[in-house]
């Protein structure tokens, strides 16, 4: 019988593939090695959800004086200190790496801090020149974020980077209309950088529910940013080489009057300096800074996966089945790496999967179906199911909608709108689909994927009780049906 070093190597410190490990080793008794070659919590801890809400938090702030102030507080406006912001930040995610190391060492996994490569069915090479024999492989290295195929794109930083600036820039051009797009152009504009972004199509955040991402936009636009949408980067340099004659931009004024500011912003932006920009719509403008949130690709690239047969997909996704194996059968992949539903939750619940299939004797497949998930935009957005136009597609069905504005904010003198939104099949009367646009959707929509996920009918939720006086009432007392389509 082949004795190998570990009953299993993940190689990979995120979210999935330390779930996997410790489970692995700490539930189902196996011998676990884990490579790291960057930090331990991965995307999600290091440069992702975890800083990225906390940076939404500190954003938030922005606007609870006014509140405050019409609800009769006599509180004054303070300025933003991001370096003290990104002291306490960092302390936090050093923190948190703490404990991922520690629960990984706490379950006996053995860990290495190098980049490890797949040099055989049963093997792993890792850059410190070892080689490791495992009987099963895990692959969850995660993605990374990619620039457009664009002269000059290195000028532009993209989101990995927002957490290690040295200071805020005055104003940034974020380019794409995604998730990371849209939070950050949230954030960043509460933290009174001046933001304007770019987006290709015709409305951000494409594939959710047309009304919800509607009110996403209209609000972030009454917010301040600077949203265009059906507009790209046509072409882009540094702000000091181009030709300053001929427009002024973002910045305003004259070419004299930009070299000017450009000197005053030097701090700022001494990582890369002012950058020109011209539009598709053929506006041009200087921004002090360019945010790429163009997507992100899966972490494949010198793996050697190739080498031994594991199908890699267009964007060099692995391929894996319903069990998160690949067509070597020792080798898994759970997480972004496989580029299925790229959300934290989802990789844990694959990595649980993994080890319930491959080492607790009970083959189980990942229920991708029903996820919920927010998008932490300014206001946030909770969705589970599916938008009104896909259900329309897949069959005939009635639609529930609400848009108000909240007493929290009405009171306070605020044109915040939130939106309350049911998809119900006429067949079966189940909610196919609900939507939220509000302060705290991502809280809302968690409880509500419960019920959806249960199956509940619009009826179901007739039956509840509201609770009363809240904003997440509305859900349970739409009487009748917006339209029908
Ligand atoms: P997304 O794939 O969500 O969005 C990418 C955006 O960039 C799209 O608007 C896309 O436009 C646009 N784009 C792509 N290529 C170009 C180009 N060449 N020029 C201009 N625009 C371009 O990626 P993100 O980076 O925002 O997020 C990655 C993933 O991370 C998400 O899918 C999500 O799974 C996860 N995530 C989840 C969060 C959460 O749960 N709250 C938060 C952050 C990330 P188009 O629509 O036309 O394709």
């Amino acid at each position: 019988m082949t004795t190998f070093d570990y009953d299993l190597f993940v190689i990979g410190g995120g979210s999935g593939g330390v779930r996997a490990a410790r489970v692995a080793a700490g539930e189902a008794g196996a011998k676990v090695a884990l490579a790291e070659e960057d930090r331990y919590g991965g995307t999600c801890v290091i440069r992702g959800c975890v800083p990225k809400k906390l940076m939404v938090f500190a954003s938030e702030y922005a606007g609870m004086p006014d509140e405050a102030q019409a609800y009769g507080w006599g509180i004054q406006k303070g300025s933003f200190d991001w370096s003290s912001f990104k002291t306490k930040l960092n302390a936090e995610l050093d923190r948190l790496e703490k404990v991922y190391r520690n629960l990984l060492a706490g379950s006996g996994v053995e860990t290495f801090d190098a980049r490890a490569r797949v040099s055989g069915p049963h093997e792993v090479t890792l850059s410190t020149g070892e080689t490791k024999s495992a009987k099963h492989i895990l692959v969850a290295t995660g993605g990374r974020p990619v620039r457009p195929d664009l002269p000059n794109a290195h000028l532009g930083i993209v989101s990995d980077d927002i957490f290690h600036l040295d200071a805020l820039p005055k104003s940034i051009l974020i380019v794409g209309g995604g998730y990371i797009a849209c939070e950050f152009a949230g954030i960043l504009n509460g933290l009174g950088v001046q933001v304007t972004q770019y987006y290709r199509g015709a409305q951000i955040l494409r594939g959710f529910d047309d009304e919800a991402r509607g009110l996403v936009a209209e609000q972030m636009r009454e917010r301040g940013v600077d949203l265009k949408v059906g507009t790209n980067i046509l072409e882009m340099a540094p702000a000091t080489e181009h030709d300053p004659e001929a427009e002024t931009g973002a910045m305003g004024g004259t070419a004299q009057e930009r070299v000017e500011l450009t000197r005053m912003h030097q701090n700022t932006t001494a990582q890369r300096g002012p950058i020109w920009v011209k539009s598709t719509s053929g506006s041009e403008g200087v921004f002090d800074m360019v945010l790429f949130a163009t997507g992100r690709d899966p972490n494949t690239a010198d793996m050697g996966l190739e080498d031994l047969g594991v199908g890699i997909g267009r964007r060099g996704e692995i391929e894996v089945d319903d069990f998160s194996q690949t067509k070597v059968p020792s080798i898994y992949a759970i997480g972004d790496v496989t580029n299925r539903v790229n959300l934290t939750p989802v990789a844990i619940r694959e990595g649980m999967a993994f080890v319930e299939t491959v080492f607790k004797g009970n083959p189980t497949a990942v229920d991708h179906d029903l996820i919920p998930s927010a998008i932490f935009t300014q206001p946030e957005m909770g969705t589970v199911g599916l938008s009104e136009e896909a259900a329309r597609d897949q069959e005939p069905v009635e639609v529930y909608c609400t848009s108000f504005r909240p007493m929290q904010t009405a009171f306070a003198g605020k044109a915040d709108r939130v939106l309350m939104k049911l998809i119900v099949s006429k067949a079966t009367r189940k909610v196919l689909g609900c939507h939220i646009v509000a302060p705290n959707a991502g809280e809302m929509i968690q409880l509500a994927g419960v019920a959806v996920k249960m199956g509940a009918t619009k009826e179901d939720f007739d039956r509840t009780v509201a609770v009363h006086p809240t904003m997440s009432e509305e859900i349970v007392t739409m009487r009748s049906p917006m339209r029908t389509a």
